[in-house]
């Protein structure tokens, strides 16, 4: 029996396993010097945005929007194209979730329709970069600064992307990124906010641990002791190991190899693809360098359920990203209607993940593309 293809999956070298090993049987496995090291490697590759690493990319937009200070009375307005984690956060904080489409083309948050959608209200736009495409972040940065809100980019899909020449990281007012091991890196789990600004930096630091303040300058009580640490806003214990920071570090010291394949195999798929009627293939806007974490098809004439299940039947781990966030019963409970926001509902019915990973084999890709080119009897 041939192995099942994945949709995604994890490269873990030697290298990584000796980078594990060595902090296990070292003295810190959480909160000790590896943290601070993944943090400046994260940096290095986020144009030098300063980074805080996180348990999961749905804990960096949970401390990320904490940051911000969103609350009961505030609006965030994001894409409905995306893990429901985007939005999941902004309203377990209290934020009422405002939904606006997504462009045509690239299925990223559409400048036009989150312009329309924002009010007084507004504290954050937050963009997915879907595929590892960069939204468009100039366009995006100015809608949300022109109603005095924050652009978050939730960049779990593009750490190693680059938009007109500018790295992911460096670019939006935030920026959150996840390591689980389909992602573009893995610290199997894992995630981690980067920003500029030293004061979001701050009380993103202080969210993932417990909102501890120690700086003796700022504490209510600086001669309570030597022991003594105050929480002035709540937090959560959100650190990152030592021991899946050391994890981190070394897969970035192959980020650039990782996105050198991950464009191979696109280019792969484009090439033996783009002859087919019934299919669409995904596009690269001007000034955008993407490190592609999907590659997203999509297939048209409502074949798309009866393609995922032929590619299935075969061994082909095909995946669907994503279910529109706002028809999860969550927000179809809280009035959300179907409907919406038409270009991402059309996008998701039509659309199919092909299998993407550093370590599919130019077989395994053949395999993929003949199995797709059978399914349009080709
Ligand atoms: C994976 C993902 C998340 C959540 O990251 P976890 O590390 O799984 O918590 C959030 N947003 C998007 C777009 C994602 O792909």
């Amino acid at each position: 029996m041939r192995r099942v293809i994945p949709y995604g999956r994890q490269s873990i070298s030697p290298e990584d396993l000796d980078a594990v090993a060595r902090v296990l049987s070292g003295d810190w496995l959480t909160t000790g010097p590896a943290v601070a090291e993944f943090e400046r490697d994260l940096a290095a590759h986020a144009g030098g945005a300063s980074a805080v690493a996180v348990t999961s990319g749905t804990a960096a937009l949970h401390c990320g929007y904490a940051a911000v200070g969103i609350g009961p009375g505030d609006e965030v307005v994001t894409t409905p194209m995306t893990f429901v984690a985007t939005a999941a956060t902004a309203a377990l904080l209290g934020a009422r979730v405002v939904f606006a489409d997504t462009s045509e083309d690239t299925a990223n948050l559409c400048p036009d329709a989150a312009a329309a959608a924002v009010t007084a209200r507004t504290r954050v736009v937050a963009a997915v970069d879907y595929a590892g495409h960069p939204a468009e972040l100039d366009r995006l940065a100015a809608v949300a600064h022109d109603a005095g809100a924050l652009l978050l980019e939730d960049a779990s899909h593009s750490i190693g992307s680059a938009w007109h020449g500018r790295p992911v990281g460096s670019i939006a007012d935030l920026t959150t990124f996840s390591f689980f091991p389909t992602k573009n890196v893995t610290t199997a789990e894992g995630g981690a906010v980067a920003t500029t600004d030293a004061a979001l930096d701050r009380r993103a630091r202080e969210f993932r641990n417990h909102g501890l303040v120690r700086d003796r300058d700022r504490q209510r009580e600086p001669d309570e002791g030597g022991w003594h640490q105050e929480v002035h806003e709540f937090g959560l214990n959100y650190r990152l190991p030592d021991v899946l920071c050391a994890l981190g570090s070394s897969q970035l010291r192959r980020l650039a190899e990782f996105k050198r394949r991950r464009a191979e195999l696109h280019r792969r798929y484009h090439e033996a693809l783009a002859d087919l009627d019934g299919l669409r293939l995904p596009v690269t806007r001007p000034g955008a360098d993407p490190m592609w974490h999907l590659y997203p098809v999509r297939v048209l004439d409502e074949r798309r359920r009866a393609a995922y299940e032929h590619l299935r039947a075969i061994g082909i781990g095909v995946q669907v990203n994503y279910v529109p966030v706002y028809w999860h019963p969550v927000f179809a409970d809280l009035g959300y209607r179907r409907g919406a926001c038409p270009n991402a509902e059309r996008f998701y019915r039509e659309q199919l993940s092909l299998p993407l990973f550093p370590g599919l084999t130019d077989a395994e890709v053949d395999r993929v593309i003949a199995g797709v080119r059978s399914f349009f009897g080709q």
